[in-house]
């Protein structure tokens, strides 16, 4: 049989507790076990790279990554996209899992603040472009656990 092609996945729906609140967001068992059928899978959170967990949560203010007291996070998502893109290159990954609404890890949806408004808006979060800019597939959880259910 040939090996199993190789992809990085949003820790976090893997049962790790990576996100802004110290919490994970697991998939249920089964999607896992169908996911794992079809790739070798690499969790990564690229938040964790420069940010402690928890931490305060951050949204798309335009081009920018800027948590809720305002501060612009930015540089720390980019050097955690980068470092996922990296890891990607070197484990040889040809896709990217993503867990969406996340502004770092939503494939169809990201977290935005819009004319004074929290919302999610149809975007990329910023792991997700810079892996699609380096030729990595992008692979929305909903394919796997559609979120009509
Ligand atoms: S950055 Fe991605 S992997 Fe990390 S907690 Fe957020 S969605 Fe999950």
């Amino acid at each position: 049989m040939a090996p199993k092609e190789k992809a990085i996945i949003s820790k976090c729906m893997l049962g790790y507790r990576c996100r802004y609140d110290g919490k994970s967001k697991p998939l249920p068992p089964e999607v896992i076990k169908k996911i794992e059928e079809k790739f070798e899978l690499i969790p990564f959170c690229p938040e964790e790279v420069a940010l402690p967990t928890p931490r305060p949560p951050a949204r798309f203010i335009g081009d920018k990554i800027v948590d809720i007291y305002g501060v612009d996070k930015t540089p720390q998502f980019l050097q955690g996209a980068r470092e996922a893109v990296k890891l990607a290159k070197e484990k040889g990954a040809v896709a990217f899992i993503g867990k969406e609404k996340s502004p770092s890890c939503g494939i169809n949806l990201t977290s935005a603040y819009i004319n004074g408004s929290e919302c999610k808006c149809k975007a990329k979060g910023l792991t997700s472009r810079l892996m699609e800019e380096n030729g990595i597939k992008l692979i929305s959880e909903w394919e796997f656990y559609p979120p009509e259910r």
